[in-house]
């Protein structure tokens, strides 16, 4: 069963932390492991207990304020052991479409699999990723689940952000009215809002870190998303773990320590990557650093760009605690026209010293497959850096699949490592 299994899992993983620390990883790594065994310890608690639960897709931050428990859709699938056995759900047994991203097949599979509590609620919004807005609307269609979806304009401006909240709060009257005990309490959304902001606040310490050579923080921890605290169903915790890694961060780069033994290569990793397939060792193995993962929060996150809670200059108004949940799809710049992808990614590469990008072609993935020619284009015209073009699926891959995929990012790391090289020889 997949709770028991993320149980046994999430524990193995903290005692061997204790039991082999590893310099080229971080030590807040724990924390984070004990947060995540946490979250399912209380989804197994809750779900014994008749709680309700919700899935809100894009929404998250509205389940503490309405009462409802937390569960993750592809969040949970991303971390299945054998997600072959959800996506055979998804695809045999309800005849889903196999040719999509695998991170949603497994989501939905999982869902399916009565493995894992059934929301009361489930809704999605017009996302910049159509396969997971798809896949939550099969969930709930295939599952008999009260489904509702949060509309949008065609633009980000101060309509659609009046628009967006009102359809909101459409959503949260439909919950109240469908599950008994269900009451929204805005104090409690504003406390998460501001707790989310500090945690940004955390992060954003770490942004000029990343500029140092070599780079203190390792591939595989650069790879890692940081959830929000609003995320969480003890969010303090999770805001502590943010507090953590942040000052980590500065004592890795006071004491010069790295994720890889000698800095041969900085690059930038796109939209999100093959999990669990070696990549990593083998970045680490080359000596090539990762100082930047590129996603659609992540320069918002980490202060690239600035659209912040609170702030009145953008909008000349001060918002409504719904509106700036908006705000926040606002200065997601994934899934949007290329220039609001490539022009933070830019920046991002000059800044960090960047020599060469990693787009990682997801199958299935729309967004990243439209944006790759504009993207490499406009890093080689603007920065002279190359990109490679690796297409892969996450989590379902067959075993030459993957040796093809790590053999063809060697190859351009190789290629890489030896200009910059030679790069510099010539300077010399
Ligand atoms: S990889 Fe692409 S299609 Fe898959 S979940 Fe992410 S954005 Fe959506």
């Amino acid at each position: 069963m997949f709770l028991d299994e993320q149980i046994a899992n999430l524990s193995r993983r903290i005692k061997n932390i204790e039991a082999n620390p590893r310099p080229d990883l971080m030590k807040s790594n724990k924390l984070r492991y004990e947060i995540e065994l946490d979250s399912m310890l209380h989804a197994a608690e809750a779900w014994k207990a008749g709680k309700p639960f919700a899935i809100l897709g894009g929404v998250e931050i509205l389940n503490l304020p309405l009462g409802f428990e937390q569960q993750g859709y592809v969040e949970w699938g991303d971390r299945a052991r054998a997600p072959e056995r959800y996506m055979n759900i998804a695809v045999n047994k309800f005849g889903w479409s196999e040719h999509t991203c695998d991170r949603t097949l497994a989501a939905l599979g999982l869902l399916l699999s009565g493995e894992v509590p059934m929301p009361r609620v489930m809704s999605s919004r017009r996302m910049p990723c159509e396969p997971e807005r798809w896949s939550l609307m099969a969930a709930a269609k295939y599952a008999g689940i009260l489904f509702f979806e949060v509309d949008r304009l065609n633009s980000i401006g101060e309509q659609n952000l009046r628009t967006v909240a009102d359809h909101m709060a459409e959503l949260i009257e439909f919950c109240e009215k469908s599950v008994p005990g269900i009451k929204f309490d805005e104090s409690r959304l504003v406390e998460l809002l501001e707790m989310d902001d500090q945690a940004t606040k955390y992060l954003r310490a770490t942004y000029d870190l990343r500029k140092k050579e070599p780079c203190p923080i390792g591939p595989q921890d650069a790879f890692r998303l940081i959830r929000m605290p609003s995320r969480h169903h003890d969010p303090p915790k999770v805001l502590e773990y943010c507090k953590m890694f942040s000052e980590e961060m500065l004592e890795r780069s006071d004491k010069n320590m790295s994720g890889v033994k000698e800095e041969n290569l900085r690059i930038a990793w796109l939209a999100t990557g093959p999990f669990g397939r070696g990549t990593f060792d083998l970045l680490a193995k080359k000596g090539v650093s990762l100082p930047w993962f590129h996603y659609g929060l992540g320069p918002q996150t980490f202060g690239v760009m600035h659209d912040d809670y609170g702030e009145d200059k953008i909008y000349g108004r001060k918002l409504k605690p719904l509106e700036e949940v908006v705000r926040t799809w606002h200065a997601n710049v994934w899934g949007a026209d290329a220039a609001t992808w490539v022009d933070p990614l830019v920046t991002v590469c000059r800044d960090l010293k960047i020599d060469a990008v990693v787009d990682f072609m997801q199958v299935g993935c729309r967004t990243t497959n439209s944006m790759r020619w504009i993207t490499a284009k406009r890093l080689k015209d603007e920065l002279g850096i190359p990109t490679l073009d690796l297409e892969g699926r996450e989590l379902y891959a067959t075993e030459s699949a993957q040796q093809e995929m790590n053999r063809k990012l060697e190859e351009f790391l190789d290629m890489c490592i030896a200009n910059k090289k030679a790069g510099k020889a010539k300077v010399k």
